[in-house]
């Protein structure tokens, strides 16, 4: 059974003046920690946690080039790591920044040792997501790319990744941008034939602005019709697998986890540990959480209740409905049929092995819209089927990767969703012939919403928000 689970850390970012810290590999056993700083003291702390074998001080060393030496406690003279060490001047930085960036032994000790040390001669923790707000304030990234490195961080598939990695070199920015610019445009020719009427400048047509903003409709339409296959590219597809016991249910997620390299994350930080597992199938992830405690019972219903099932059949993306060909239907089987009718479904016979109870004419009688699948799950029969038909579902049969823009984000859709209002209502109120000053509010107001995706209109609480989703460290 796979649902949705979202994660938000809080908090809210601090003065851009103080030097920030954090350890930004994952913590765990690992060959090397990388512990980084970002401020305008971050040279001069590390220098004093910092001793070389060859140069002195950090300041001897060479910009953006490794150098061999010891972290230091200046206090008590403890070494505490065996190092290399980095320092980059601004502004040429992720965070446009003085950083420094010291490679050390992996695992827990190491990293948190110096993180502390560092903490204790004038850095201070970094908040979630701080060095990329600070990229984003700096200029070095706008608000669509800084989202695009929590994406990248987060991509479950090489297809994900590609989106995010698309959305970081730019690629939404431009998209954005060319369609604001169109709105400036019209802007400026409405702002000319208010202030200067008099003027022998030549007046906007209301012919040629309709022209204008429905090419921008046009624009804002193409990027929202990415929006649902984007949002499962970036969460993942929340299935869920619906029938009664015995039905095959274990069965086929095993089958589907066998097939397809399964991708677990620990989320942290909840109540109780949450292990969220992503099959990969072909290029969309699939979402599976908790399966081992699903896994352990044949009746999730009963396990967790009518009421968190029903609420986990709402937010499926995808429901694949199994039911028994060897038995006859039971009235579980009828309800199970009455919740897929209205919701995205396919339908698996399993079973096909042993003699048929039904026939499957009776489901496309039932369920015209719906794809039917024959399956028999222990002899591996249909669950490629299966994988075309969920491909089939979201991308239409195409599989190849899109390099265009597209949309990922929930906010990023919200945006686009008013701008397509404003300027909708900015072409009703052309078509009736309004007067120039009503109609520029609405060109406006579409211009600044899409101004909130790249961020060049953006409010700060925004801002706190988006910044918080993010990592420690990144
Ligand atoms: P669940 O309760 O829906 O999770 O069902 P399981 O996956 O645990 O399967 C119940 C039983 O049906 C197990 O003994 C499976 O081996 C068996 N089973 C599953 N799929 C098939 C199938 O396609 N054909 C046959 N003959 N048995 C199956």
């Amino acid at each position: 059974m796979l649902y949705w689970v979202s994660f938000v850390k809080k908090g809210s970012v601090k003065d851009m003046s103080d030097t920030i810290a954090a350890i930004s590999t994952a913590m765990g056993e690992a060959g090397i920690g990388i512990v980084r700083m970002s401020g305008k003291n971050a040279i001069d702390i590390g220098n004093k946690i910092f001793k070389g074998k060859k140069v002195k001080s950090l300041k001897e060393a060479e910009n953006r080039k490794l150098t061999y030496g010891h972290i230091v406690n200046p206090k008590t003279q403890e070494v505490i790591d065996e190092v290399l060490i980095a320092f980059m001047k601004e502004p040429y930085t992720y965070t446009r920044e003085n950083m420094v960036e010291i490679y050390c032994h992996g695992g827990i000790i190491s990293v948190k040792k110096i993180l502390e040390l560092i903490l204790d001669n004038g850095a201070r923790l970094a908040e979630p997501g701080e060095f990329t707000k600070r990229a984003f304030l700096n200029g070095r990234l706008d608000l669509a790319q800084s989202q695009a490195v929590i994406d990248l961080i987060r991509a479950k598939t090489d297809k994900s990744y590609q989106v995010s990695l698309n959305q970081l070199e730019g690629g939404l920015s431009v998209k954005i941008k060319k369609i604001r610019d169109m709105l400036l445009e019209m802007i400026a020719h409405i702002e000319v034939s208010i202030d200067f009427p008099d003027e022998d400048i030549e007046e906007i047509t209301y012919d040629r602005l309709e022209e204008m903003a429905v090419s921008v409709d046009k624009e804002i339409e193409k990027l929202l019709s990415t929006a649902d296959r984007g949002k499962i590219l970036r969460d993942g597809l929340n299935t869920v697998i619906l029938g009664k016991p015995n039905v095959g249910k274990s069965s086929l997620l095993n089958a589907i986890l066998r097939e397809n390299r399964a991708i677990v994350t620990n989320i942290p930080g909840t109540t109780r540990d949450i292990i969220e597992e992503y099959v990969n199938i072909d290029g969309i992830p699939l979402k599976i959480v908790d399966t081992a405690g699903i896994r352990a019972t044949d009746d999730v219903v009963e396990k967790i209740g009518v009421d968190r099932a029903k609420e986990m059949v709402d937010k499926a993306d995808l429901i694949i409905a199994v039911f028994d060909a060897s038995d006859h239907l039971s009235h579980e089987d009828y309800e199970i049929i009455e919740i897929i009718k209205n919701r995205k479904a396919i339908v698996l016979l399993n079973k096909s092995d042993l003699p048929k109870q039904f026939d499957e004419s009776y489901f496309r009688e039932i369920l015209p819209d719906k794809e039917i699948i024959i399956t028999s799950i222990v002899s591996d029969i249909g669950i490629d089927e299966l994988e075309k038909a969920i491909k089939n579902m979201f991308y239409m049969g195409e599989v190849e990767i899109e390099s265009d823009a597209i949309i990922t984000n929930v906010r990023h859709k919200n945006q686009l969703v008013k701008a397509k209002k404003n300027i909708e209502d900015g072409i009703e109120a052309i078509r009736a012939y309004m007067p120039l000053d009503c109609i520029e509010v609405d060109i406006r107001t579409c211009w600044e919403n899409l101004g909130e995706i790249s961020g060049d209109t953006v409010a700060e609480d925004i801002l706190d928000k988006i910044f918080s989703e993010f990592c420690i460290g990144k």
